[in-house]
């Protein structure tokens, strides 16, 4: 028995522990989100989302389910709670989620593992065989720092780093909440292919060749992975640096997947182009706080600001029509639309150079940054009392 009153703990910006009632505030808002999703025919009926416990993952499980009744199958790799630690958000999301779909009678089953290896693919086929056979929906949403490779063993660390010379530009220091000048150096050899290896697209291929082996895949089944393109104030470190060279492999291989789905089971393998928004992933990347800070601010004053439940109601809506889906002129489907306009990114642009750390609370909505960025581990969520305790050592039953 662990209840207690939690109070946010920080390591620099980052925070180190999670609240488990701010966390399922958080899933039930989406929840609320996703059943206002327009009606729609043919919308996926089983869904398997690897990377499902936070940010994209986890609105589009939600989309998917309470949207339009999909049985869903979540794969994340979180930490449950113990003696001294909370769980992590990922974990008390998913006691949430799970809680709910039980009272509503979804099928949300899960597998708290690790996505990159054979183990954990070989349960997942159990499970869909078993639950949700055959699936229509495969999304990859995977963030990881790190990817122990199941053929040879080697583990690759994936790094957020320019690729030829180095780059400055101006940054949020998040803890001291300073606007400062940064410089990263630029990557080795080795660590663009190490990021490659964790953040490309090899696993999801070995996900769906998987998949596909044993059967499991339904005509017209679609294959989603994530990706970002942003304004080209951020390329140099992202779309040009290492996370972007493992993002054109992740491309890569929505040509290949969609090469092989199309004829064989009239499937789609796509790149689905995501907004910006405030993840536990996104926050580790110089630079874009500040620049998320800006858009937080621009596109809520023209009121086009969207977080990722947003963004995925607009996505299963899209993606339950059985028209063609819209795609960009290199196939990809496109959420950025509204942060990529003209009159979004002219505004930003113009407003860059002016931050400073007197007026990044004026220029920016830094205020709303850091509030999102709590409210990922369940803290500064409206409606929770902190002062009351809660009980933390909360088993999340077997996955199925
Ligand atoms: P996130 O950190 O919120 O979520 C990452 C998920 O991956 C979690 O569910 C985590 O448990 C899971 N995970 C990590 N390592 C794992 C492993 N070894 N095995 C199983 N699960 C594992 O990240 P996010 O920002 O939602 O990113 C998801 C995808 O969306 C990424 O491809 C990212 O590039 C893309 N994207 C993000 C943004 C953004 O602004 N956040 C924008 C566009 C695209």
């Amino acid at each position: 028995m662990s209840r207690q009153v939690i109070k946010r703990r920080s390591r620099g910006f980052i925070c180190v522990n999670a609240h488990p009632e701010g966390c399922r505030l958080n899933v039930e808002r989406q929840i609320a989100v996703a059943e206002q999703a327009p009606p729609r025919e043919g919308a996926p009926r089983n869904v398997l989302v690897i990377g499902a416990s936070t940010g994209y993952g986890l609105a589009s499980r939600i989309a998917a389910g309470w949207g339009y009744g999909a049985r869903t199958l979540g794969v994340f790799f979180e930490r449950p709670p113990d003696e001294e630690k909370t769980a992590t958000a990922g974990y008390y999301n998913t006691v949430a989620l799970d809680q709910r779909a039980r009272r509503d009678g979804l099928l949300a089953a899960h597998i708290n593992g690790d996505a990159f290896s054979d183990e954990c693919k070989r349960e997942a086929i159990e499970i869909v065989r078993r639950e949700l056979a055959p699936l229509d929906l495969i999304i990859y949403s995977l963030a990881s720092p790190k990817r122990a490779h199941p053929r040879t063993g080697v583990v690759h660390n994936s790094v957020l780093k320019p690729i030829g010379q180095p780059y400055s530009n101006r940054t949020i220091e998040l803890d001291s909440e300073k606007v400062v000048n940064i410089t990263l150096p630029p990557a080795s050899e080795r660590e663009i292919s190490d990021t490659v290896a964790v953040m490309g697209g090899d696993d999801w291929r070995m996900w769906i060749d998987a998949l596909a082996q044993e059967g499991l895949l339904a005509p017209g089944v679609r294959a989603l992975a994530y990706s970002y393109i942003g304004p080209e104030l951020t390329w140099p470190i992202y779309r040009d640096g290492t996370i972007g060279r493992a993002k054109n492999d992740l491309e890569q291989s929505a040509r290949l997947l969609d090469a092989f789905l199309s004829p064989k089971f009239g499937g789609r393998a796509l790149i689905c182009v995501n907004k910006a928004v405030v993840t536990q992933a996104s926050a580790a990347i110089p630079v874009v706080p500040l620049y998320v800070s800006l858009l937080i601010k621009v596109m809520t004053e023209k009121g086009l600001e969207e977080g990722p439940i947003e963004q995925m109601r607009r996505l299963f809506a899209d993606l339950g029509t059985n028209a063609d889906l819209e795609t960009d002129e290199t196939g990809r489907l496109r959420l950025d639309d509204r942060e990529m306009r003209t009159d979004v990114q002219a505004e930003i642009a113009r407003l860059w150079p002016q931050v400073t750390t007197e007026n990044l609370r004026l220029l920016a909505d830094f205020a709303s940054f850091q509030r999102q960025f709590r409210n990922l581990f369940g803290f500064d969520v409206e409606g929770v009392d902190y002062q009351r305790p809660v009980e933390t050592n909360i088993e999340l039953p077997p996955g199925r």
